[in-house]
């Protein structure tokens, strides 16, 4: 018996009440707004039962982070690997290839040099604190949205994959030249690009005006940067404070 009004968010079949899953996609029939439950689900059923093809999914999310986290919002979750898993492989990759090759990613962001070691040998954990910090902000930007953190945080965590990919291309070309530390001018042209990718992937998920939405996001990531340097500067006195005291 199918329930009238009940379709399944990720193919639009209908569906019964009484059906756990979709008969179609195979998507779960509870799939609603996000919670922070699902949240762990994707991180668990990482790469499980994903429609598309992994390189098929990476063109989807080089050619429009946003619409892909807007699928996976809107509840269209099969069709990508999940957001979270997503950027919990690249950034394990990532800062394996910065241990392997010394890469000095953190060397120019005006860090005092002890900070700047630590935060080099975490470099995974500061790239994922970075997905409630970005999502945070986002949620500040984007009030009249009527989002919850998580789902603010999905479209940080896509972004942040891309980014994270971008540094698996740079750091094998970096260890290939012997240039190690990149440049100051390097540094500034990455968070400037970053900033204008964040609101280009910001505009193809929130709604309004394209120009207006893109530099909305755009701030959302330099606010994010800027907390950011501001929590490590305050992580690093206390750090310094505990170990004079
Ligand atoms: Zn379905």
């Amino acid at each position: 018996m199918v329930t009238p009004g009940l379709r399944c968010l990720n193919c639009g079949n209908a569906l019964a009440g009484t059906e756990r899953f979709c008969g179609q996609c195979g998507q779960r029939a509870d799939t609603t707004r996000l919670r922070f439950v699902d949240v762990i689900r994707d991180l668990l059923h990482a790469f499980a039962n994903v429609e598309r093809t992994p390189l098929a999914f990476l063109w989807a999310l080089l050619s429009g982070p946003g619409r892909v986290a807007r699928d996976f919002v809107d509840g269209r979750r099969r069709r990508h690997y999940g957001p979270f898993a997503t950027l919990t492989v690249i950034v394990g990759t990532s800062a394996l290839a910065i241990q392997l090759t010394g890469y000095q990613v953190l060397a120019q962001d005006g860090l005092a040099a002890a900070p700047t070691d630590l935060l080099q040998r975490h470099f995974n954990l500061l790239q994922i604190a970075q997905v409630p910090l970005l999502g945070g902000c986002c949620a500040l930007m984007f009030r009249s949205a009527r989002l919850n953190l998580f789902e603010h945080m999905v479209l940080a965590a896509y972004a942040l994959s891309v980014r994270g990919l971008l540094l698996l291309v740079v750091i094998p070309v970096a260890f290939a030249s012997s240039s190690l530390v990149p440049s100051q001018m390097a540094v500034q042209l990455f968070w400037a690009a970053w900033f204008a990718y964040f609101g280009w992937a910001g505009a193809q998920f929130y709604r309004g005006r394209p120009w207006l939405t893109a530099l909305k996001a755009a701030a959302a990531a330099a606010l994010a940067y800027l907390s950011m340097i501001f929590l490590i500067g305050v992580g690093a006195r206390a750090h310094a404070a505990l170990l004079s005291g």
